[in-house]
């Protein structure tokens, strides 16, 4: 471990876990590993991203392994730590078999050449030994238990494990997938399986004080909020911005627990639980949304959703036509039908939209589709119209933490996507959103817009992402790039510099800042223009 500030708690109700062993501020790593007990890239992401470094890139730059052809790399380096590390068994199995053995198998396969003693022992390693198996509530599962049975069987013979440690070869699978986390990049695309018995600890939360970080094979605990000495860490197995019917039954399916969270217990909205959250103070940031505005706008909300129970009751059957039609709205291959179920699932919520709801699930899962239905389909600026208005209507709200990497991401992607408008010709730009009045878009300096984002993003990601990950190389690679346009072309790129190293103090940058936001704001405005009346 190169950094711990953790320590092993019992708690009376959920068990072991992990509490601080120092007061932690918000965005401060709590655990950093960088090199975890197993990272397995799975299936999808085998063409995509590098098997030892994790590092994404086109599928031509990587190299394929000439003896399995499942495995690429970005470097010979890569590959040979991989090949010292596990490949000089797998890939000869891989080239044996007719396909690619599930992740479980592999992920089991590889923590038993790596991690059970050789020889007569063949004993489950000591750190997973006291980790949490549910054996008997996987057992109850027949179907899922069964296939569980056939996997070990896999891995075992495929490891040459001796048959009669099967049981103990069982009990490391199902170890592994009570435990295991989702590998991801910097953005939170899934790409694999890593299981680390260390973190494996933190208990679950739908409010977690806590999150998981990965930078390449590195895998980091970040605290969310300022977190106290002998305070414990919570992290959320589960995506805790889905309604709690949801969380609840995924929690219960998947790790057998039913959750008492605060969240859970009194069935807290989303506003709810931002208006009692705690946020590190960003004074930039404030330019864009003002957190006590922030704040008092939940309230409101809240307010409101308590006196309309009834009404929200009265919607219930709508919400589940809501997610049918984006169940359908994934499955269907014509981009037209997609959009139009989406939209449909949007207007049959029109009570939500009425009362400005945004962030109340389904809405913010209807949303998020609409703006990937544009991203899938290149129409770029309307997904930027969608996604300014997802982050300030819907993101603010579900992760006030400014900290918390997937509004981060976010931020990243909106300044990508302001660039991309930058590059386009006005007359193309007015064409691509033909209802957006021309004074708004000419009103509005994109390549401005970009350099005030990425300082935005250049602030944040060191705390989101962890410092010098290659995520915050990324931004300031963008932030550089920005500054040399900016530079070239004259105009308010050296105040808002000036802005992004004094702060608000440095007057000219932040009136400039500002205007810019108001600007930004102005067009999240137009989301329902676009939502109603953007083809594809
Ligand atoms: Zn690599
Ligand atoms: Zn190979
Ligand atoms: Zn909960």
């Amino acid at each position: 471990m190169d950094l711990n500030y953790s320590r092993t708690v019992k708690d009376p109700v959920l068990g072991n876990g992990l509490a601080a062993s120092k007061d932690l501020s918000a965005g401060e790593p709590i655990i950093k590993i960088s090199e975890p007990f197993l990272i397995v890239v799975e299936k999808d992401a085998l063409e995509k991203v590098c098997s030892y470094c994790l590092i994404e890139s086109d599928t031509s730059s990587l190299k394929r392994c000439t003896g399995c052809k499942v495995v690429r790399y970005c470097t010979p380096a890569c590959q040979k730590a991989d090949w010292k590390l596990i490949h000089k068994n797998e890939c000869s199995l891989l080239q044996r078999l007719p396909g690619i053995p599930p992740t479980p198998v592999r992920a089991l396969y590889q923590a038993l050449l790596r991690y059970v003693r050789p020889g007569p022992a063949f004993e489950l390693d000591s750190r997973s030994q006291g980790l949490e198996a549910h054996v008997p509530d996987l057992k109850r599962d027949r179907k899922r238990w069964d296939e569980m049975v056939l996997q070990a069987k896999g891995a075992l013979e495929f490891s040459k494990t001796p048959a009669d440690k099967m049981d103990m070869v069982t009990r490391l699978l199902c170890i592994m997938a009570t435990n295991a986390f989702r590998a991801t990049l910097p953005d939170d695309t899934p790409i694999g399986l890593c299981y680390e018995p260390t973190l494996a600890l933190a208990n679950h939360s739908c409010v977690p004080n806590a999150f998981i970080m990965f930078d390449g094979r590195g895998i980091s605990l970040m605290a969310l909020d300022p977190i106290k000495a002998g305070e414990q860490i919570f992290i959320s197995y589960v995506d805790f911005t889905q309604s709690r019917d949801q969380r609840r039954a995924e929690l219960k399916q998947r790790y057998f627990f039913d959750c008492e969270c605060q969240k859970c217990k009194h069935a807290y909205t989303p506003y709810r639980v931002c208006k009692e959250s705690t946020a590190i103070s960003s004074e930039k940031l404030a330019l864009l949304y003002d957190y006590k505005t922030l704040v008092f706008q939940a309230e409101e909300r809240e307010q409101e959703i308590q006196v309309m129970q009834q009404e929200l009751n009265d919607v219930r059957e709508a919400i589940s036509v809501t997610h049918s039609l984006i169940d359908l709205s994934k499955t269907t291959a014509s981009e037209t039908e997609r959009l139009n179920f989406l939209k449909q699932a949007s207007s049959d919520l029109s009570l939500y939209k009425t009362h400005k709801l945004f962030a109340l699930p389904p809405y913010p899962t209807i949303l998020d589709e609409l703006y990937l239905s544009y991203i899938d389909n290149e129409h770029l600026t309307s997904a930027l119209i969608l996604l300014l208005f997802i982050f300030l209507n819907c993101d603010i709200y579900n992760w006030p933490q400014p900290n918390h990497p997937i509004r981060v991401t976010r931020l990243f992607t909106i300044a990508r996507l302001l660039k991309y408008a930058a590059s386009l010709e006005p007359a193309a730009l007015q064409h691509s959103l033909p209802f957006i009045p021309s004074e708004v878009l000419a009103g509005t300096d994109f390549i401005d817009a970009t350099h005030a984002v990425l300082i935005l993003v250049d602030e944040l990601a060191p705390l989101s992402h962890g410092q010098g990950t290659r995520f915050v190389g990324q931004v300031e690679l963008e932030l550089r790039e920005v500054e040399e346009v900016q530079r070239l072309r004259g105009g308010v790129g050296k105040a808002l510099q000036k802005w992004q190293s004094e702060g608000n103090s440095a007057t000219d940058g932040r009136k400039i800042a500002s205007q810019i936001f108001t600007g930004l704001r102005t067009l999240a405005g137009f989301a329902f223009e676009v939502i109603e009346k953007q083809r594809l």
